[in-house]
């Protein structure tokens, strides 16, 4: 895999370090556990979209786009990642956003990843859960077409080939990291909603023959559409950069049984998994990505689903901007 073939924009801070939790992992009185520190991409504030955006963004450009047009749940981290990295590259960007969760809350629908969407300019165009965003895109693109615009449309999540290659190149750096510390890395696990960062992550993983055995943790799909949704994306990324044949159905395993009630809605797994990890080892995680994957790591480790396993790299995500949305929905004592 040669990946500078492929358009590239530089936003990302990388390599994003790779950290030991000592006393997270003597809480856990199981395997060491590390976090590979993918909220600290750089880009405002951090988080897994900046990685699929600097190959994304690289392919607008290559496109001749004026505009970035995308789609997210109203607290999408991937939205404001878009926003931000349009504004750095002198993009105009739209979105439109899905009003997922019923009864939000003021501080839901106007803090958090909104407020960040807002201040850097995106104009945002507001859709009931379950519209037709496919349908809707191509009308918007229409519409800026009209007005003399180029638009570039990003699917959600930026998850496509395009964008997981920054998880196929995430691979690659964390084998580079470990092997030049001496780390073996038993098991790595991440949350996985688009599937772009788990499909990418798999393909560098195996493409290397790495033996790095990936969970992911869902937050939204069950598991039999999660995986394959996983899975149909990694054999495409795999064609695309030359690696065909490298991810088998049985590589792509997501445990889907800490969603709770609904995508975005706050779990107690999760809430209690966001402040352990804060009073721990001081981090901030996220309630609808990355808490509700770290809820699944506690709860897999106690329930010995590791096995032996002497380390767990969990990657972390991002997300924290949207801890701000849930201020009236965490427990803190
Ligand atoms: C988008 C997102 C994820 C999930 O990544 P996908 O590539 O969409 O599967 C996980 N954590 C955070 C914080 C995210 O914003």
């Amino acid at each position: 895999m040669h990946l500078s073939r492929f358009p590239r924009v530089s936003l990302a801070h990388l390599p994003t370090p790779l950290e030991h939790l000592p006393r997270f992992s003597k809480h856990l009185g199981g395997p060491e556990i590390w976090v590979k520190r993918d909220d600290c991409t750089g880009l405002a504030s951090g988080g897994n979209k900046t990685r699929k955006l600097e190959f994304v963004m690289g392919d607008a450009l290559r496109s001749g786009a004026d505009t970035v047009l995308t789609v997210g749940a109203v607290q999408s981290n991937h939205v404001r990642q878009t926003a931000a990295a349009a504004c750095k590259l002198g993009l105009a960007c739209e979105v439109l956003l899905e009003r997922r969760i019923e009864s939000a809350s003021e501080v839901y629908t106007s803090s958090g990843n909104v407020l960040l969407d807002r201040l850097f300019g995106a104009v945002l165009h507001e859709y009931p859960a379950g519209s037709d965003f496919e349908t809707l895109l191509d009308e918007h693109a229409a519409r800026i077409r009209k007005g003399g615009g180029k638009p570039y449309v990003i699917p959600g999540g930026a998850s496509n080939r395009i964008g997981a290659l920054g998880y196929v190149n995430c691979a690659l750096e964390l084998l580079a990291q470990a092997n030049e510390r001496g780390l073996v890395i038993d098991h790595l696990v991440s949350a996985t909603g688009s599937a772009g960062t788990q499909a990418g992550l798999i393909v560098g993983l195996k493409a290397t023959h790495s033996n790095v055995p990936l969970l992911g943790i869902g937050v939204g799909a069950p598991q039999a559409l999660q995986e394959q949704k996983v899975f149909d994306l990694a054999i495409e990324t795999a064609a695309f950069v030359g690696a065909e044949g490298s991810v088998e159905r049985g590589d792509v395993v997501a445990n889907c049984d800490y969603v709770g009630e609904a995508y975005g809605v706050p779990t107690a797994a999760m809430n209690d998994a966001v402040l352990t990890l804060a009073r721990t080892e001081g981090l901030l995680f996220d309630p609808v990505y990355s808490g509700k994957a770290l809820a699944g790591l506690i709860d897999l480790v106690q329930k010995g689903y590791f096995g032996e396993a002497g380390n767990i790299v969990f990657l972390h995500t991002g997300g924290s901007a949207g801890l701000f949305a849930y201020a009236d929905q965490l427990k803190f004592d």
